[in-house]
Order: structure tokens, then sequence, then C-alpha cells
């Protein structure tokens, strides 16, 4: 549990008095910091990067899935040239939704933990406290990736993220997942002039990568531009290449840059410091009603992806958007309730 003011090994200071925290400003956090505060609630959105700072560390020329009508919040509409939107029309679009709601965001400051009572919670934040009776914890999943767990995988020429392909053109690329991130990057770094070799732990592609995308990258491995080896175990990383059990016996397989592109998942010591439990289920999923959004602690609340757990592909923008009037309509009853 929690440490109590008293045992708090965080300073105390003046705390400000909000309804709502909202930990975490992206999509899901904005959409509910707006819909809680067009209910007449006093609102700080709390974020520990950038505004949508998952968004700004996806691949620079990323182009989203949803087309952009199942991206919207607060009912703003997202105009786009384009049929699926890029990443750059996101950022500006809830940048735009942000400053259109005049939302209070305390950027660069991240949350530590959660300390008092229902009804009169202190956030604590590297910065101070916020006081509030309400919490909503938007953090994601984006912050913690999967790690190999192999010797070697701090090296500096391993990421968990991809940006862009062009440092690595006339280079050995060595990337390892079988999911849509790892089939997009293979297929940007080879087109980019990148020797491209794909390392997946399963007998194939994945079926859940988009059905735009898998044929393009299944053929790119037929015809040769990317090297494939499917079944395949990563041992460890080593400084010029990848050492891994393939179904052929073990290999080093040269590389200049590796990505390990396999997935991330939510903050669980985040969580734990929140005073949030994890249930025993396959997902670890963050404890938290299934209609409500509200966890262990009265008053706390989960929205978005996070609420899946290690399934990050339950929630996401399309549909953890819609968890904002689910909460935001509890706190505006409870609020009319105190009054009566
Ligand atoms: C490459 C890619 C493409 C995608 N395409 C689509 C798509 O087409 N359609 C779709 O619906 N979804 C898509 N998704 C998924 C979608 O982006 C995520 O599901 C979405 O960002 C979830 O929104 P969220 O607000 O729940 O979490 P996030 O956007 O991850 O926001 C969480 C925020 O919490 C902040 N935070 C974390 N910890 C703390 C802390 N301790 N203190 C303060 N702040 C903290 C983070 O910095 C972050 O800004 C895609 C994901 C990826 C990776």
């Amino acid at each position: 549990m929690p440490a109590t003011f008293a045992e708090s090994a965080f300073p105390a200071a003046p705390a400000a008095l909000f309804d709502v925290v909202v930990i975490g400003a992206g999509p899901v956090g904005l959409a509910c910091a707006l819909e809680a505060q067009r209910r007449g609630l006093r609102v700080c959105v709390v974020e520990k990067g950038a505004l949508v700072n998952s968004l700004v560390g996806y691949p620079t020329n990323m182009e989203f899935f949803s087309t952009p009508e199942l991206l919207e919040i607060g009912n703003y509409p997202f105009p786009t040239a384009h049929y699926k939107p890029l990443r750059e029309d996101a950022l500006d679009y809830y940048r735009r939704v942000a400053a259109g709601e005049n939302l209070t965001l305390r950027l660069y400051e991240r949350v530590l933990a959660l300390e008092g009572e229902p009804g009169a919670y202190e956030v604590v934040t590297e910065k101070g406290r916020l006081g509030t009776r309400y919490v909503i914890v938007a953090t994601g999943f984006f912050d913690v990736p999967n790690r190999l767990g192999v010797p070697g995988e701090d090296l500096p020429h391993l990421s968990y993220y991809y940006k862009e392909p062009y440092a690595h053109a006339g280079q050995s690329v060595v990337v390892i997942g079988a999911k849509n991130s790892a089939a997009k990057a293979a297929l940007q770094l080879a087109r980019a002039g990148a020797q491209v070799t794909l390392l997946v732990r399963g007998a194939e592609i994945s079926e859940s990568v988009k059905y735009w995308i898998r044929p393009d990258l299944v053929n790119r491995i037929a015809e040769g531009r990317i090297t494939a080896h499917f079944n395949t175990t990563i041992q460890a990383i080593e400084a010029d290449g990848v050492r891994a059990l393939t179904p052929a016996g073990p290999q080093h397989i040269p590389a200049h840059f590796i990505y390990a592109l396999t997935g991330y998942h939510p903050d669980y010591g985040l969580l734990t410091a929140l005073g949030i439990h994890t249930r025993p289920d396959a997902a670890c999923t963050p404890w938290h009603q299934e209609e409500t959004f509200e966890t262990n602690r009265p008053g706390v609340y989960l929205a978005g992806t996070v609420c899946g757990g290690l399934n990050t592909s339950r929630w996401f923008i399309e549909n953890g958007r819609h968890h904002a009037q689910v909460i935001a309509g509890q706190l505006a009853d409870r609020g009319q309730q105190a009054l009566m």
C-alpha cells in the first residue's frame, strides 16, 4: 500500500486543489481531461514528457492504421488530406484540441506516487504535489519495452525504438520481431538501402500484421531483398552482430545496427506506486472494474491502453477514447450527488 502523509518518502509541499488529475497527455488522457472539464470539473493533466509524448516517439513518417474520424476526441473534426493520417497530422490535431479546450497541462513533470485518502488524494510528482478528489491514470504502455533478456542487450547499437531508416543506407541492420512495427521497419530500411535481416521467433510473419503490409513483406522475403530467419531464438547481442539459434544451428548474423521491435508493456512500477493492484490473469491486467474503469483505490480510474495490461492491442485510440465519457460521466454524477 502507498505511504501515508506522515510516513511519506517525498517532501511535503502545498497542494493545489483540483477535482481531477489526469496522468498522461496521450490521446486518451486528453479525451478524459476535456470531457471532465466540459462537465464543470477543475482538471489538470500531468505528463512526464511532451504533449502526446508516445506519438512524438513513433516512427517519423508513420501512417496511422485508423482513418481520421476514428482518432477524433471531443467531437473535434480531424481534417487531413490523407486517407490515413500521418504522425505529424495527429501531433497537430491533438495539440489544437488541447489548446482549443484550454486544458491545464503540466508537461515534463513525471508522476511518482499517489498518497492520501479517497476524496483527498495527493499526486506526488518530481516537482511537487497536486491535491485532487479523483485521478485518471492514462499512462499507456510505450515507455517500457519488452527487453530481450540476453547478454549484450544494453550495447549502444541496439534500440527498442525505431524512428527512420536514413542513417542505415549501405549498412547491415537486424530487425527482431514479426508484428506491425517490425514489418514496417524492415520494409522501410530495405527500401532505404540497408541490408536487412529479420529474426522471427515464430514460424511466420504474424497473421496480425495489417493486410496491406503483410504481403509486401512476405514478397520481399521471397524475392531475397530481405533475409528472414524463422523459428529463431536470440542468444546474445554482440559488438558486430547478433548470435542466434536458427533451425540450421547457431549463427552469427553481422549487423551494424539492431532494432528489437518486440513490443512494450505498462509501467507496473508506477501502477504499484499509485496503489493499483494487478489481476493474477495472463495479461497481468491492472485491477479495474470493467464497466466503470474504477480501480481498487476509490476515485482512481484507468483509461486507454493501460487497461489491457500486457495485452497492449486490446485498447487503442479508436476504442480507448470512449473511456473518457464513461469516466467523466461518473465523476460529474458523483459531484451532483454530493450537492444533494
Ligand atoms: C506505430 C504505432 C501505430 C499505431 N497506430 C494506431 C492507429 O492507427 N489507431 C489506433 O487507434 N491506435 C494506434 N496505435 C496505438 C495507439 O497509439 C495507442 O494505443 C495510444 O497512444 C494509446 O493512447 P493512451 O492515451 O492510452 O496512451 P499514450 O498515448 O501512450 O499516452 C500515455 C502518456 O502517459 C505519459 N506517462 C507515462 N508515465 C507517466 C508518468 N509517470 N507521469 C506522467 N506521465 C506519464 C506518457 O509519456 C504518455 O504521453 C498505434 C501505436 C503504435 C506504436
